[in-house]
């Protein structure tokens, strides 16, 4: 029989955070979740699997780990959520990392699995489910949690200041003027047609993306504004964590900028 290595993934922001969790924790999280949270397709789809291993092929995971049967779908289910409902919630810290782990680091939630499952058991929304259970625990990688906190913090990914963002509009708008005369870059315009919202990447380190952008906007004379607050990144990364709180935060944001400065619209970029 074929034998497979399992590489463990470390990460501080799953490993360290576990330190400060205890039992009862993690039991309040899991019934928040599973309970009130979750709807009742959590118990249809864990009761429903058959284990045919008919959604194996289809997912990267699984494929690119030459078959090893831990990485696939259902299996990932049951070592997580499967494992949490077996134990009635009353599971360790050392589970919690093990559902981590798989959760983010295994799982992309891409749902391919579900388009071939015959009876299109939603593979995804089970793992977002460990996924929104570790999130609350904070435990995630620290990669996602940093962009997470920054959203909390100045509403944009990359923990980019207001006056840094003002600052930002200002340069561009100074290179803009070597190719159009008297180049002025709209910012908190109110009744503008357009709100733009940009992706943080255009601000931080892909600014000359944002500068075509605009060079092409103030050409063709559309009514446009930047917002002149925090609130200009449209990215919501605590998706990543399935963090609703943060996420409802951000949005709003950006639904009263559009507001105040009375838009007609918003427009995102790629
Ligand atoms: S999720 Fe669907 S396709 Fe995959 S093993 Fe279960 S029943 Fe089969
Ligand atoms: S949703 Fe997860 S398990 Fe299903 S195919 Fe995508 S990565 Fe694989």
């Amino acid at each position: 029989m074929k034998e497979f290595k399992r590489e463990i993934i470390t990460d501080i922001g799953i490993d360290r955070v576990l330190d400060f969790l205890d039992e009862k924790r993690i039991k309040r999280a899991i019934d928040r979740v599973l309970s009130k949270e979750s709807a009742a397709r959590l118990k249809a789809f864990v009761q429903t699997c058959v284990h045919c291993g008919l959604c194996s092929e289809t997912c990267h995971h699984y494929l690119s780990h030459d078959g090893d049967p831990t990485y696939a779908p259902a299996a990932k289910v049951k070592m997580t959520i499967g494992d949490i409902l077996e134990k009635d919630g009353n599971v360790t810290k050392e589970d919690i990392k093990r559902y981590a782990r798989i959760a983010f680091t295994e799982c992309n939630l891409c749902r391919r699995c579900t388009m071939f499952c015959p009876f299109g058991i939603d593979i995804g929304y089970l793992i977002s489910l460990v996924r929104r259970i570790c999130g609350i625990l904070g435990v995630a990688p620290q990669f996602i949690q940093d962009q997470v906190y920054s959203h909390m913090s100045c509403y944009n990914m990359l923990w980019l200041k207001q006056d840094e963002w003002l600052d930002t509009i200002q340069w561009i708008e100074d290179e803009l003027r070597y190719e159009i005369k008297n180049a002025r870059i709209p910012i908190g315009k109110k009744d503008s047609d357009i709100l733009l919202l940009i992706h943080g990447l255009e601000a931080k380190y892909m600014t000359p993306l944002l500068m075509n952008m605009l060079k092409i906007m103030l050409v063709s004379g559309v009514d446009f504004t930047l917002p002149d607050i925090d609130g200009w990144d449209y990215t919501n990364k605590s998706i990543y964590m399935h963090d609703f709180e943060t996420m409802t935060m951000v949005t709003k944001r950006h639904y009263e900028i559009a507001t105040k400065l009375r838009v007609k619209r918003i427009v995102i970029t790629e």
